[in-house]
């Protein structure tokens, strides 16, 4: 057993019967991370997710479950608990997460991606963190080269059991995202085009619904908290 403390992120607290509580964490130094929450934690004053700060946990050797003992909270990210705007994408974002990451898979880029949701690009920071997760969990799929005839896609594409087809080699039944989905996404990985990006929310919402239909796939689970997040962040 080791006494750790290390930045993190507390995304999700499941309650238990006798009142006490598992916590869902993403830590820089260990990954994912649950840690159990004894009674006294679980009252409303408790403790806050979806906002960085420093966490100090027993980890067991014996056991997936670690134990508790504190998180504080950075206040120099206090807007990312009023700012439904940050708060709903981080929301989905360890959704998915969560899927696609097992207990203490290691992904520092993470903690990079969630500390800059506070320039206020969120839509763009939201999907390209999206698009590190799947790449770095190693789940993105070729969006460069179409999977029937190798040549560039430039244009349309469209994806199919984790294959993605130019326009000539699309099958029936495959997911057509908005042509501009690609250009987007050909700028995750060039430091100049990305640089320059522009990501409107409706932008964001097309790519999105591109990358949750794959998730959706590759996991066999719909993802829920989507239709939930595609409703809110209209609206506010
Ligand atoms: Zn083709």
């Amino acid at each position: 057993m080791e006494r750790i403390i290390t930045d993190a992120i507390i995304y999700k607290i499941t309650k238990y019967a006798d009142n006490s509580a598992i916590a869902s964490v993403y830590s820089y130094d260990y990954g994912k991370q649950k840690l159990f929450l004894p009674k006294a934690y679980t009252n409303k004053a408790g403790i806050q997710v979806f906002i960085p700060g420093e966490l100090d946990f027993l980890k067991k050797d014996t056991s997936d479950l670690n134990k508790f003992y504190s998180f504080r909270i950075d206040t120099s990210y206090a807007e990312y608990l009023t700012t439904p705007a940050i708060s709903l994408r981080l929301s989905l974002y360890f959704d998915i997460f969560d899927r696609l990451y097992d207990i203490e898979q290691q992904d520092n880029v993470i903690w990079t991606i969630i500390t800059k949701y506070k320039t206020a690009e969120y839509s763009k920071i939201n999907i390209f963190g999206i698009y590190a997760l799947l790449k770095n969990s190693g789940h993105m799929f070729n969006f460069n080269n179409c999977a029937g005839c190798g040549k560039k896609i430039e244009e349309s594409g469209s994806l199919f059991h984790g294959q993605y087809f130019c326009e000539k080699c699309s099958v029936d039944g495959a997911f057509n995202p908005k042509p501009y989905v690609n250009t987007i996404m050909r700028a995750f990985s060039n430091q100049e085009l990305y640089k320059n990006l522009k990501i409107n929310i409706y932008d964001e919402l097309a790519v999105l619904d591109l990358f949750i239909h794959h998730i959706e796939n590759i996991t066999d689970k719909e993802v829920k908290s989507y239709k939930l997040f595609k409703e809110l962040i209209l609206t506010i």
